[in-house]
């Protein structure tokens, strides 16, 4: 595994990154946490326990005080477990996470390659308050519901700061991999509308910096980019659909064929599960 911890806004911020080095994986598919003035935003991955442990370990004097989880998928709460056992931190999520972590839950096969086995161990979880503090008071984070790639997908924004942490509600390129079975149930539309709500929520923060999984913060211009890159990939699908092409036909146009991942995952993570979403998306416009 690869471990890299990340400073941020006069070290204000700490990104703590882990990802697996399994020969499956090319490149690194990072997990991230971030501990603000005593509050921590996710756990990191079940294959990263011990790795996470070593994290929390070496902050030495500099204590977590509570925990908030943004989905209960097991890339961000693998090691909320080991946290509230060893080191009694409370752990908070959403209303519709705490079902899911307070039973736990295994995950197939093709995802322990990149987040390890052993499933998310169940965790005694509690609602958030919304708005949450930080340890000295000194930060205040909203907390907003962001369906679309997990039906219990939070953020977390520090006004004053103009800090927006999205964790996995925006992608980096919506041209990949996309779920619809299991537990990753992703709908583009509720994404385009989470992102919306995201714009019109951070409108008027002229130096928003975004956070996503990996270590390199984004500028505000990420959220209209996003928009915009799926706006257009619904235009172009119903373009196709207007000239009677096939979803397969669609998926071959725009993507060229389907990676690795499709049969790798038996199409839980495919592109063609992006199409089928935007098709979906289309005809329920339609039909309104
Ligand atoms: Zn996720």
């Amino acid at each position: 595994m690869v471990t890299k911890t990340v400073s941020h806004c006069n070290q204000e911020i700490f990104e703590w990154c882990w990802a697996s080095e399994h020969e499956l994986i090319i490149n690194p598919h990072w997990t991230s946490c971030y501990l603000i003035d005593g509050l921590l935003i996710d756990t990191g991955a079940p294959g990263g326990v011990e790795d996470f442990r070593n994290f929390i370990n070496s902050l030495g004097k500099q204590k977590i005080q509570a925990c908030i989880l943004t989905h209960a998928h097991e890339d961000h709460a693998g090691g909320a477990h080991m946290l509230q056992t060893e080191f009694k931190v409370p752990i908070y999520a959403s209303e519709r996470a705490i079902p899911i972590l307070k039973t736990g839950y295994n995950y197939p096969e093709y995802r322990q390659v990149a987040w390890g086995e052993g499933g998310v161990l169940p965790v005694d979880v509690e609602l958030f308050p919304n708005p949450i503090s930080s340890m000295s008071g000194k930060y205040t984070f909203h907390v907003i519901p962001i369906p679309g790639h997990a039906p219990d997908q939070v953020a977390l924004i520090e006004k004053q700061q103009e800090w927006l942490f999205v964790s996995d509600g925006i992608q980096t390129k919506y041209k990949r991999i996309f779920g619809k079975t299991s537990n990753i149930q992703e709908d583009i539309s509720l994404i385009y509308q989470s992102i919306q709500d995201l714009d019109q929520f951070t409108e008027r923060m002229r130096n928003l910096i975004i956070f996503l999984p990996g270590g390199k913060p984004f500028g505000k211009d990420l959220i209209k980019e996003k928009l915009e890159e799926i706006w257009i990939l619904r235009q172009e699908v119903q373009e196709l659909i207007t000239q009677g092409d096939s979803v397969d036909e669609i998926v071959q146009k725009i993507f060229g064929d389907d990676d690795i991942f499709a049969s790798f995952t038996n199409g839980e993570l495919s592109k063609k599960n992006l199409i089928l979403s935007v098709i979906s998306w289309i005809k329920t416009k339609d039909e309104l």
